[in-house]
């Protein structure tokens, strides 16, 4: 059965078009290509791999930053011919004949096609012997696909001890967000007229269940947290499952002040978003540390953000509140701080490639 998820999941991954939207998307290709090409005392004469190369783009940035050998890893075999040749195509012709069929040779970069955890065939590698390891792994969610499992694998069998990971760290984040986040607005006026009925039959359809869509940084009501954060160079592939509990403040300026408004639309939290960043930190890019990050606030990516709806918005207000909406409980002290309270677990589902994320709320 995994072997048919596999075939599935790589299948997904022999489209040009899928490819297309990834290199696209200038704010992550942009902050590897920075990481890449203005960091040249970590890539000049380095011996990298680059897990999951697709079109290769990474292992061409890598190859243009001086790296003496790059060894391009790609399990669909649709993409590895295609990167082999775009390789090619570039100037970075094949020095020799690697006599291995599966094993393209280049000039500078070598596309093996083979899943990372199978590379032992590929006997022209040692363990151990990689300087900078190189991926472009995140899925909506961060986790969503479970690749990082991928470079955690690559990293113990082929990474040096003192080597490099670029992103070196990940961190997911949470933050609360108000009805203009929802499609309450989208259908209250529809060329004039009130749909509100199908805007609320929506929301209640979707509540609780993690959509990928995009939040305005204007429609988040509290302030932002980590949810988690992860140090790829020590993590285990355990951490990748956990649980964690966040306490949200409303923003200043979500605040309810006096209670003949808490009906108000303002200060209301609707849901919570997710979304993260990968960090190319100084730990290893000395010259130019760089942040991808898939923020609210920043320029949209193709990773949107993950968004999970409250069966009921939650009302806030000034140092004391939240009780759910209309439930009378609000400005009680059942969480005095005025802080939501919730807490989030991220596990990789069944289905190996998919993840289960669950919400609990305590107001
Ligand atoms: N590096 C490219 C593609 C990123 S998408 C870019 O930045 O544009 C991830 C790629 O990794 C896909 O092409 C997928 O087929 C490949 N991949 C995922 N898991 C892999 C694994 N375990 N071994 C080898 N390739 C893998």
């Amino acid at each position: 059965e995994i072997k048919d998820i596999n075939k599935n999941y790589f299948g997904s991954y022999s489209s040009f078009g899928i490819h297309r939207e990834m290199i696209s998307d200038k704010v992550r290709t942009d902050a590897y290509r920075r990481a890449i090409l203005e960091n040249p005392s970590l890539l000049k004469g380095a011996v990298v791999m680059d897990v999951g190369c697709g079109t290769g783009i990474l292992s061409l940035f890598a190859a243009q930053a001086g790296a003496s050998r790059v060894i391009a890893v790609e399990a669909s075999k649709k993409m590895a011919s295609v990167a082999a040749q775009v390789a090619k195509d570039n100037g970075l012709l094949s020095s020799e004949s690697s006599g291995e069929a599966k094993h393209h040779c280049t000039g500078k970069i070598e596309v093996v096609q083979a899943m990372v955890e199978e590379l032992e065939n590929a006997k022209r590698i040692k363990p151990e012997s990689v300087d900078v390891l190189l991926s472009e792994w995140m899925g909506y969610c961060l986790l969503y696909e479970s690749m990082l499992s991928s470079v955690l694998y690559a990293r113990d069998k082929w990474l040096k001890p003192s080597g490099a990971i670029l992103p070196d760290t990940a961190t997911i984040f949470v933050a609360g967000f108000g009805r203009g986040g929802t499609s309450l607005p989208f259908w209250e006026n529809v060329y004039g007229f009130n749909m509100s009925c199908i805007g609320k039959e929506v929301v209640e359809d979707a509540a609780q269940l993690p959509l990928v869509d995009t939040i305005d940084g204007c429609d988040i009501v509290t302030e932002t947290q980590v949810l988690q954060s992860f140090d790829l160079v020590t993590m285990k592939h355990q951490e990748m499952d956990f649980t964690a509990k966040v306490e949200l403040a409303p923003k200043s300026d979500a605040l309810v002040d006096d209670p003949a408004e808490l009906s108000s639309k303002m200060g209301k939290c609707h849901g919570l978003v997710l979304w993260f960043e990968t960090g190319f930190t100084k730990r290893f890019c000395r010259e130019m540390p760089t942040i991808l990050s898939t923020s609210p606030n920043t320029p949209k990516t193709h990773w949107s953000q993950t968004i999970l709806t409250f069966k009921e918005p939650i009302t806030m207000g000034k140092g004391k509140q939240v009780g759910s909406d209309g439930s009378g409980a609000v400005g009680s002290d059942a969480c005095p701080a005025g802080r939501l309270q919730s807490r989030i677990s991220i596990v990789r589902g069944a289905q190996h490639r998919s993840i289960d994320i669950s919400m609990e709320i305590s107001a």
